[in-house]
């Protein structure tokens, strides 16, 4: 039997889902993975999809608990051999942590259009316990076990264990008779994804077992407001109603309200997204998804929102998987570039430093700005590859520089905040400055107060391991966050930028009095200062006066790649 191979685009639909599952062929004993959705990434802490593939493959179960290996792959074989229904639960190490997640996975088998079987699981968070926590382990452990003896017993699949709604896949039936029956009312149906926000944080406060309280409470609440065969837990802190799109949003204003009460107060906001199923017929699935992205939209939201779905999330949603994508390939092929924008002394109008900014030079949509794809990379927590690449070409240059006999400069560099959370950054830059056999004087490293975060001591020992290796740090953006004041009093910064919004309500004498004053008092604390955004000789004249020791901006020059650097000391600029 010949490996079945997806139509392009058919594969790519499958592989964006943020449900998560996996689409496997079973040949010669053995499955083999067609697709694996970014949902199932997610699921078990996989950064690279290829890599995901790779791993399923060779080991489908090799982060399951060794006790459960033997069961699973029995049910998983007779499966396969017999078809039936796939529903298993089983442990798996909880990505980047110890312990283990238990996962409850079902399967089902389709036929595709040329006549294959082919096979889709389901994969479900049903709640992690830690190892460190013997008691809370053994207790979950035993009710784990319990859990699994009905399972076997009962063989309910239809409903959540821990919230008695409709699991999704019961949903996803359910979903779609009843968006039927909606239409032969003359109604529209409308999808609701909603999302609880940070659980992660309220279980390791209150416990798991307050967790689950929660859940429960909110699958009451939903229920009770939709009724429950209308809702559905996708796993984790997830859910997903289907209703008439008529009176939705007063609804879900509601379930708002009595979520909050919950508890006491003890309780968490509620993000959702609203999917009005009147565009193109989609598959429940899709719809569930569409509700998803727009739920999405809040996803740093601390307060009970909700956001309808529109076709720019789909764009946003390609956009995505396209960086994602050819990130790698951009790396390697040298779409990314690096651009030099100059820092000016402001007692000499030389150059004094150099920013390095990136630029992606994609062949098929042109130069996009790093607005276009940072903010994707940090997301997926993979900026930390586009740093270390920039900083890779920085080093690269000023060797280039050097050789040409032009003075080498200090470049600055921009790190994101999850360089922080993914690798030992700052090992990263110190082996490949030292690698390339470059001053470590020549590296300064721009950090915003977001990439502080709240974690003051985590990124206090962080800049002190920089100095200590001899690497200038820069507070970026200064006075464009809510505690820049604070940052400025917790941290030993060696220079202080402040934030282009300055320039840019240059014509408020406010806006003037607070850079002036601000500037005064970094002056006081004996550290530097740069201003940036400064498109005019007015500007720098203001800023002359008022003691600021650096200028950048489009007034000098915009961001350059080296080559016109070059072009401009051949002429003798
Ligand atoms: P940033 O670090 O605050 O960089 C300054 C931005 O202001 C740059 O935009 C620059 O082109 C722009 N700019 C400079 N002078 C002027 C001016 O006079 N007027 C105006 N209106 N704009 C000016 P760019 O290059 O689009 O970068 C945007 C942001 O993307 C950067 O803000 C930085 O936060 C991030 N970024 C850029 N490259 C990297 C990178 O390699 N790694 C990381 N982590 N972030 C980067
Ligand atoms: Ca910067
Ligand atoms: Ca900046």
């Amino acid at each position: 039997m010949k490996k079945y191979e997806f139509d392009p685009a058919v594969r790519n639909m499958l592989e964006r889902s943020g449900i998560p599952y996996a689409v496997y062929q079973f040949i010669g004993r053995r499955f083999i993975t067609l697709a694996l959705s970014n949902g199932f990434l997610e699921l078990f802490g996989f950064s690279d999809r290829e890599e995901a593939y790779r791993a399923i493959d060779d080991d489908m179960f090799r982060d399951a608990h060794p006790d459960d290996v033997s069961r699973i792959s029995n049910a998983t074989t007779r499966f396969a051999l017999k078809g039936g229904e796939y529903n298993v639960i089983f442990r798996t190490r909880t990505p980047g942590q110890k312990g283990y997640t238990i996962i409850h996975s079902q399967g089902e088998h389709f036929l595709t259009p040329d006549g294959m079987t082919l096979t889709v699981v389901w994969y479900i968070n049903e709640g992690t316990f830690s190892a460190d926590d013997v008691m809370r382990e053994s207790d979950l452990l035993h009710s784990f076990n319990r859990q699994l003896h009905e399972e076997t017993l009962s063989r309910e699949t239809y409903y959540d264990y821990l919230t008695a709604l409709p699991n999704m896949t019961f949903f996803f039936q359910l979903a779609d008779a009843g968006r039927k029956a909606l239409r032969e009312e003359g109604k529209c149906p409308a999808f609701l994804f909603v999302d609880l926000c940070d659980m992660k944080t309220f279980n390791r406060k209150h416990g798991y077992s307050e967790g689950d309280q929660l859940l429960r409470e909110v699958a009451g609440v939903l229920s009770r407001t939709f009724r429950l065969e209308n809702c559905g837990r996708f796993g984790q802190d997830h859910f997903a109603v289907f209703t008439d799109a008529e009176g939705v949003e007063e609804k879900l204003k509601s379930v708002f309200e009595q979520v909050r009460q919950i508890g006491g107060g003890k309780s968490l906001p509620v993000r959702a997204g609203i999917y009005v199923d009147d565009l193109e017929p989609v598959e429940v699935s899709a719809a569930c998804d569409r509700a998803k992205m727009a739920c999405d939209e809040n996803k740093s939201s601390y307060l009970s929102i909700y956001s309808f779905f529109n076709r720019d999330m789909l764009v946003d949603a390609a956009n995505r998987a396209y960086i994602l994508e050819n990130l790698d390939r951009a790396l390697e092929e040298g779409w990314v570039c690096v651009y030099y924008q100059p820092i000016i002394r402001a007692a000499n109008g030389l150059v004094c430093d150099e920013e390095a900014l990136a630029r992606w030079r994609d062949p098929n949509r042109g130069i996009l700005s790093p607005a276009s794809f940072i903010p994707i990379l940090e997301d997926a927590l993979l900026a930390y590859k586009l740093d270390l690449y920039v900083l890779e070409q920085v080093l690269k240059n000023i060797k280039r520089k050097t050789a040409r006999g032009l003075f080498a400069i200090p470049v600055s560099i921009n790190l994101s905040r999850s360089d922080f959370d993914v690798c030992d950054i700052v090992e990263e830059i110190r082996r490949r400055v030292d690698e390339a056999g470059v001053s470590r004087e020549l590296i300064n490293i721009e950090i915003t107060e977001s990439v502080i975060g709240r974690n003051y001591d985590y990124m206090n020992t962080q800049i002190a391991r920089l100095h200590e290796l001899g690497f200038h740090v820069w507070m970026d953006d200064f006075g464009s966050g809510y505690s820049s004041l604070d940052v400025l009093r917790q941290f030993d910064f060696d220079l202080i930028k402040f934030d282009m919004h300055f320039m840019q309500d240059f014509a408020s004498e406010k806006s003037r009095t607070i850079l002036s004053e601000l500037m005064r008092m970094t002056q006081h604390l004996g550290i530097d200062t740069v201003v940036e955004g400064v498109e005019t000789w007015e500007q720098i004249i203001f800023l002359k006066n008022i003691g600021c020791d650096k200028i950048q901006g489009y007034y000098y020059s915009a961001p350059v790649p080296l080559e016109t650097i070059f072009e401009g000391f051949d002429r003798g600029e």
